[in-house]
């Protein structure tokens, strides 16, 4: 088997400035998405007493994140697997499993998404509002269709054509968004096994494009990829943001976020411990939150040192800071009380704000007893020389 190699060029990576702040595309309000478990059988349950009668558990996978997404802005949503951040993207489009609990606001043109029913989600949410770019295009893609197949089907549904819709129509909306995607057109027949991981991924971001959504969610979209390949995935979605797109990038690397969002939202045990200016949190101040300095200095290119200890189960939250136990900050008030998200100039709660809609916090926001203070207390080590050097095909 032959395996199409990505014929283009690598991507241009320039970083504009980041947008004006203009209205958001995508709004969270304090949303918070629960998993009903089974009730646990407990000692002595298997004696006489019935499985059921205890009360059901709850997985807090998300608690009361609050976060906008601008035009034309990448806002990268990091922490380590397990933190709740792809619940998060699926409580957005309505892919959550039955046992989801949610509450709060996900607010995208005019439309609450937590509370939007099936058909409303299916046909004006998914693919028309906010496009998925997937974590891996080669379970995302049908096997026995070819890419043009796929996206002309996507064209037909997404643009509401009839069964009876000319083919030269079909085949030039789908060329369209094979085009935006940077899929070059001379591979649309052939089968996603045909392809490489880059054009794999490049045919999951066109069908992601079909239907213009001005939102674009990308769930761990480097998985699984070498470095160069990484590269090239995150700088054509930085691209698309350039054109006025408002680009959700979910992952646990970091690298790619530092390569090309504006800004960065850190999450620990569900939720948003830290919003910052991209630019402030790698290579200005630095991080604020110890959870999110240890993520920093866990990478290869600077100290190379892991978080000691695990995050906590979602299911047995600690009362006060969920960090505490791995925090060598933490005092007696983090262990009482969990800490607010805060902006550096607003003394109170960084989602507050006028009118029933608060809100969003400011970059700079930090939920912390404790945050780390200017960049010469905390200096961080330097990067190899190697690491300077960019990573080509
Ligand atoms: S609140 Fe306390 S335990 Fe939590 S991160 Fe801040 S200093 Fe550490």
């Amino acid at each position: 088997m032959t395996t199409r190699s990505d014929p283009t060029e690598a991507l241009p990576t320039h970083r504009p400035s980041p947008p004006a702040p203009s209205t958001p595309l995508l709004s969270l309000r304090g949303l918070s998405v629960r998993f009903r478990m089974p009730a646990e059988e407990r000692d002595g349950d298997r004696g006489g007493r019935r499985r059921g009668t205890a009360p059901p558990r709850y997985v807090a996978a998300v608690t009361d994140a609050t976060l906008d997404l601008l035009p034309g802005e990448v806002l990268a949503l990091v922490g380590e697997s397990g933190c709740g951040k792809s619940v998060m993207a699926g409580a957005v489009l309505g892919l959550l499993p039955g046992n989801a609990e949610i509450a709060g606001a996900a607010m995208a043109g005019g439309i609450d998404l937590t509370t939007a029913d099936e058909r409303t989600l299916a046909r004006r949410v998914r693919g028309r509002l906010i496009g998925l770019v997937p974590q891996s295009p080669g379970t995302h893609l049908t096997p026995v269709r070819t890419i043009r197949a796929q996206l002309e089907e996507a064209v037909r549904e997404l643009h509401g054509l009839p069964r009876r819709t000319p083919r030269g129509r079909l085949r030039e909306e789908a060329e369209r968004a094979a085009d935006r995607a940077w899929f070059p057109l001379d591979h649309l027949d052939a089968y996603p096994h045909e392809l490489s991981g880059g054009l794999a991924q490049r045919a999951a971001t066109a069908l992601a494009l079909v239907g213009d959504a001005p939102v674009l969610l990308a769930d761990e979209p480097t998985t699984g990829l070498d470095r160069p390949l990484v590269e090239r995935t995150v700088d054509q979605l930085r691209l698309l943001a350039d054109q006025g797109r408002g680009v959700l990038i979910v992952t646990h690397d970091l690298a790619a976020a530092e390569r090309v969002a504006d800004r960065i939202a850190v999450m620990y045990a569900g939720r948003i411990v830290e919003v910052a200016q991209a630019r402030e949190f790698f290579a200005g101040a630095g991080p604020r939150h110890p959870y999110a300095a240890g993520l920093l200095d866990a990478l290869p290119s600077r100290a190379f040192t892991p978080i000691a200890g695990m995050p906590p189960e979602l299911s047995r939250l600690p009362g006060g800071c969920a960090f505490a136990a791995r925090c060598a900050h933490a005092t007696d008030v983090c262990r009482e009380g969990v800490p607010a998200l805060l902006t550096p100039s607003a003394p109170g709660p960084a989602a507050t704000g006028t009118g029933t809609v608060p809100a969003a916090p400011a970059s700079g926001a930090v939920a912390c007893h404790h945050p780390l203070g200017a960049p010469a207390a905390r200096p961080r080590p330097k990067p190899p020389a190697e690491d300077l050097e960019p990573v080509h095909d």
